[in-house]
């Protein structure tokens, strides 16, 4: 079996309990105008390029078969309408200027790099977590991969947004510990004009999620102007709470780590955005936390999708 991944993190602390690895798939069926990983929205593979980390040293331009660097006296540039994302000169770059965003990979290839750090594992209640991008994008590669993960005993998340049919989420359940959601916004203006969509199946599926009885934290990123109000992050709290397999609420205030990698594909961002003041942020919380059993935020922060 074959997935798409553009990332394995090792030691990390932000996507569930302990000390984890992160898998982070290709291809995501939501476009969150703040997108922190904005290589993970394409399913297909991307290239990165730095031009300022760029030394010189000209190995793409002779490794790469289309002819796509571009290297004249003042700048190098990549010709991204011919490049066809092979990603050999990412291999060839010592520098880093050019990254693969997007690798095939099977799921012992993934396996073998997440048993490596297994007794981290054991010793901080940690685990594997499957992020994206969409995971349940690829929810049959995603099946194998956490079946073989139980397997060898370890613990297991899912880190999803939630808009897709329902059945694809419900036949991953059995192979999955403990479900990390993604709810942005209630609102179906705000969410169809930061997300692209109205958000009326991720509500649905959050409602099947709270029923199902199984184990599920909820994320949302809070941004200034966009659901930093009493009314959505309240709101949301209120719905969860009723839940009792509702493990925590967690707020992620904004940052801007997203931009520079969204420059770095040839995109720009359209539209700029703020994490909420802090005292602000203190107050939804407040508000928040009177209707789950365990609110978590952090008022520097970690990363939202
Ligand atoms: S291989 Fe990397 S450092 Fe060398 S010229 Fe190409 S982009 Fe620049
Ligand atoms: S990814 Fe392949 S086609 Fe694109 S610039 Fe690099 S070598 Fe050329």
């Amino acid at each position: 079996m074959i997935g798409t991944v553009f990332n394995l993190q090792r030691f990390s602390t932000a996507d569930g309990p302990g000390v984890r690895t992160t898998v982070f798939m290709k291809g995501c069926s939501n476009q969150c105008a703040w997108c922190h990983n904005p290589e993970s929205i394409r399913r297909e593979a991307e290239i990165r390029f730095y031009p300022d980390r760029c030394i010189g040293c000209g190995r793409c331009l002779q490794v790469c078969p289309v002819g796509a660097h571009v290297s004249g006296a003042e700048a190098h540039n990549l010709d991204r309408a011919t490049c066809t994302a092979c990603g050999l000169c990412a291999s060839e770059c010592f520098a880093g200027a050019v990254e693969a965003a997007g690798t095939s990979m099977s799921v012992e290839d993934v396996l073998r790099e997440i048993v490596k750090d297994a007794p981290y594992y054991r010793h901080s209640g940690g685990g594997v977590t499957i992020s994206g991008g969409e995971p349940v994008l690829q929810a049959e590669f995603v099946g194998e991969l956490l079946r073989a993960c139980q397997y060898h005993g370890l613990h297991t998340a899912l880190d999803t947004a939630g808009h897709y049919a329902w059945s694809l989420l419900d036949g991953l359940l059995d192979v999955v510990d403990l479900v990390l959601y993604d709810v942005k916004a209630l609102d179906p203006d705000t969410h169809l004009r930061y997300v692209g969509n109205d958000g009326r199946l991720i509500r649905e599926n959050l409602h099947r999620l709270g029923g199902s009885g199984h184990p599920f934290a909820v994320r949302t990123p809070v941004i200034a102007g966009v659901n930093d109000t009493e009314a959505e992050i309240g709101g949301i709290a209120r719905i969860i709470g009723q839940y009792s397999s509702l493990t925590y609420y967690e707020l992620l205030p904004y940052h801007a780590l997203g931009n520079a990698k969204l420059q770095s594909l040839g995109r720009h961002a359209a539209e700029r955005f703020a994490a909420p003041e802090r005292h602000h942020l203190e107050n939804l919380a407040a508000t928040a936390e009177s209707f789950v059993p365990d609110l978590r935020y952090s008022s520097s922060l970690a990363r939202q999708t």
